[in-house]
């Protein structure tokens, strides 16, 4: 017999989704209103202006996309890039190949530059790019590479691109509410992010903002977008700032809701400490791994403190830790990808789940799975080196 879904409560340790708060989902179960009401009306208004905090801009053309993040990025790409354009594009794990995919589907050519997984976007790299292709009219990259756990200097990359007279796209999906993301500080032009990551709330949504340099390139565009749900010149009619509010699609009203509440329950934290939060249970968890006698990967400037890549010890079954976690632990962690994948797990400390609690308490699990399986680690040491982190 089908009957009513009730989910177990797990604890979301992964590359996302993650740990929604408990205030986000009871703010989903509050009473439908229709999208164009009046009081809904006002809800739009304060998303965006919670959105344009949590993005450090002023950009006008700032919103939630109805969808989750891999619309988000391709609603940058389908307004930005022209066919016969050439976009720079940067690959340092999974989601370059994403973009690179969006960039040809708009049939422009990709220039790809490649850099390691598990390592940052090389500046020196990009900037040689430019050199071989002074046509190139966007350059793409990922802040935070959740397939790695990687961060590459957005500041420094956008500057890049401004100074080659080429807009940046940033994919700051698993950056946004976790480390710093400074749309207007870097003059990032468009920027996508998503809200399963560091933003505690439910998967399904896309917050975006355009700088008014990508507004531009948008208004003057002779080809029409290719989406046409995804068209920002048919969004800006719904979610446009001074003009009358047209329909455009039904906005997933109850899902805005729990938007509305995880942006402000991030504004009530304050960015920087919400930052700091992430960077301290990053620093306990990365002590009790390497208590335990296990090895992170990336390089310890380069680490995202949402994501951490963790090398799996000699001898040990990946897929059958990560089973038992979830089966006997109710806890999930993410498996390696491409070349990394049986070698590496990755552990997420993203959003609401970036607390002392999950630290402890994965770190105990996995100790307690290992120990059985007959790995090599140093048993007992885990959880005393992480406390002392958070006593210090
Ligand atoms: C998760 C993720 C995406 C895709 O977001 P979805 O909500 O899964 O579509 C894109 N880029 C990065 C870096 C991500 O981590």
């Amino acid at each position: 017999m089908t009957s009513s879904f009730y989910p177990p409560v797990r604890t979301l340790m992964g590359p996302g989704p993650s740990d929604v708060s408990p205030r986000v989902l009871s703010a989903l179960a509050r009473p439908t209103i229709g999208h164009l009401d009046p009081l809904f009306v006002d809800l739009m208004d304060q998303i965006k202006g919670l959105l344009q905090y949590a993005f450090q801009t002023a950009n006008e053309l700032t919103l939630p996309v109805s969808a989750p993040g891999s619309a988000g990025m391709e609603a940058c790409f389908v307004n930005l890039v022209s066919p016969g354009d050439t976009v720079i594009v940067c690959q340092n794990g999974v989601f370059g190949g994403r973009m690179k995919e969006n960039v040809e589907r708009c049939g422009a050519t990709a220039i790809m530059v490649e850099d390691a997984w598990g390592e940052p976007v090389s500046i020196d790299k990009v900037a040689a790019a430019f050199d071989q292709h002074p046509e190139a009219s966007l350059l793409a990259f990922v802040h935070a590479e959740t397939s790695t756990g990687v961060r590459s200097d957005a500041a420094a990359l956008c500057a890049l691109a401004a100074d080659r007279g080429a807009l940046s796209i940033v994919d700051c999906v698993t950056s946004l509410g976790g480390i710093e993301v400074l749309v207007d500080a870097w003059g990032a032009d468009a920027v996508y992010s998503g809200t399963q990551k560091c933003l505690s709330c439910i998967p399904g949504i896309s917050p975006v903002t355009f700088s008014p340099r990508a507004v531009e390139r948008i208004r003057n565009r002779k080809h029409k977008v290719q989406s046409w749900f995804l068209d920002m010149q048919l969004i800006m009619g719904y979610w446009g700032g001074s003009t009358k509010r047209a329909y455009h699609h039904t906005a997933p009203v109850n899902d805005l809701y729990a938007l509305h509440e995880s942006l402000l329950m991030l504004q009530e934290e304050g960015l920087e400490s919400a930052h700091r939060r992430h960077r301290h249970n990053h620093e306990a968890l990365v002590a009790g791994l390497e208590a335990m006698g296990l090895a992170m990967v990336v390089a310890p400037e380069y680490r995202l403190p949402q994501l951490n890549l963790v090398r799996i010890p000699e001898g040990v079954d990946d897929a059958l830790v990560r089973n038992a976690l979830l089966r006997e632990y109710d806890l999930e962690i993410g498996a390696g990808l491409g070349a990394l994948a049986g070698k590496t797990w990755r552990i997420g400390l993203m959003g609401f789940a970036s607390n002392e609690r999950n630290v402890l308490y994965c770190l105990g699990a996995l100790e307690a799975i290992l120990a059985r399986e007959g790995a090599p680690i140093n048993a007992g040491r885990a959880i005393p080196a992480a406390r002392a982190v958070f006593n210090r």
